[in-house]
């Protein structure tokens, strides 16, 4: 026989009596690479060593299509110490204890607007707040009128798992006054007269609310965070807008939503093949309200901003190969860098540079 042969024969024998091995210790060895892991992760704080000033994470970069790689709409925001987040999209809440971010620490929530897909995380991530930070006041969430409807909604919804947990646990580490949230509805100025309100102002951080182009929904706000010099938009739901692309005047970031209506079309009219007629002209019908990859591109050039991030991705993509053709030619309508947002993708603005750096938190 060969030396070859003789060596790889060896191999697999030795790979045999390895497999063998490991299989009959799977549970012992399982548990121990379980109490590693966990070990590395728990506790583990995202915000820990960040630079002073403005950081994104996108713990859901996903829309009401079902996608099992992207969360409902959500952004957190960290302004130095302080840590927001912006629309809770179902999933989100899991996204953002996976990626590392203190829950407990968040201090409010802004709402864009109350479609479901931008609420549906609301009840998870108001719990998780709760009991991560043992707080003892509820979350403030703050959104044009109408808020106070929704929030009531949910603390009434969560009013009994509350009174299970405080139960269970104990009112030392789920004191009851800290559950749910509590409402903090903003005023926008009637349209053309400014359609901006600053809403927030602390330590250096104003967060202005802006209005949107959603309609038949109204209202529908965007936010811009300024801070020590950096400055970042969220742009919320919103067709193409001179209000969004006026806030986002000279911003250094700006995550804008982006439908591609060439991909929904070809939804819609499958779904008019198998009968579906319902559901064909719904994926007709959201076109009108929302912005195309190459319209994002659009506003982000006429607003000056120097990076564009594509988020609320429309309809649901497997996967990076489908980009180009969810981008179109958006890339000829802006110079600067277009990013289509991923779940655990963060953009920090260190304070006193001119940096966008990108990361990944998961
Ligand atoms: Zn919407
Ligand atoms: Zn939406």
């Amino acid at each position: 026989m060969r030396t070859r042969s003789k060596v790889l024969i060896a191999l697999v024998a030795v790979l045999l009596v390895v497999g063998l091995a490991v299989r009959s210790r799977q549970a012992a060895i399982g548990e121990s690479l379980f109490a590693r892991a966990v070990d590395a992760r728990v506790g583990r704080d995202a915000t820990a060593g960040l630079p002073d000033g403005l950081h994104v994470a996108l713990c859901g970069t996903g829309s009401p299509l079902p996608n099992p790689a992207r969360a409902g709409p959500c952004n957190v925001v960290i302004a130095g110490k302080h840590i927001f987040a912006v629309d809770a999209g179902e999933g989100s809440g899991r996204n953002i204890n996976v990626m590392g971010l203190p829950l407990g620490r968040i201090e409010g929530v802004f709402l864009t607007h109350f479609h479901s897909d931008h609420i549906d995380g609301m009840g998870p991530l108001m719990m998780m707040r709760w009991t991560a930070g043992t707080n003892t006041a509820p979350l403030p969430i703050h959104g044009p009128p109408g808020v106070d409807r929704v929030v009531a909604g949910f603390n009434a919804a969560y009013a009994i798992d509350d009174s299970y947990r405080t139960g269970h646990h104990g009112p030392k580490i789920a004191p009851p006054s800290g559950a749910g949230g509590i409402a903090l509805p903003f005023a926008l100025p009637g349209p053309g007269t400014g359609d901006r309100v600053v809403v927030l102002e602390e330590d250096g951080l104003k967060v202005t609310a802006f209005r949107v182009d959603h309609g038949p929904v109204k209202p529908a706000v965007g936010y811009r965070f300024d801070y020590k010099g950096r400055s970042l938009v969220l742009g919320g739901d919103t067709a193409k807008s001179p209000t969004v692309i006026a806030a986002a005047r000279g911003a250094d970031l700006i995550v804008h939503e982006a439908l591609q209506p060439r991909l929904v079309g070809a939804m819609s009219r499958s779904l008019a093949a198998k009968g579906s007629a319902n559901l064909a002209q719904i994926m007709r019908d959201i076109v009108n309200y929302h912005t195309t990859p190459e319209q994002a591109a659009e506003v982000a050039k006429a607003a000056g901003v120097k990076e564009l991030v594509l988020s609320h991705i429309v309809p649901a993509i497997p996967n990076s190969f489908f980009y180009p053709a969810f981008l179109g030619d958006a890339a000829t309508r802006f110079g600067g860098p277009i990013i289509v947002g991923e779940d655990g993708m963060m953009f920090s603005l260190p304070a006193g540079s001119s940096e966008i750096k990108q990361t990944r938190l998961m």
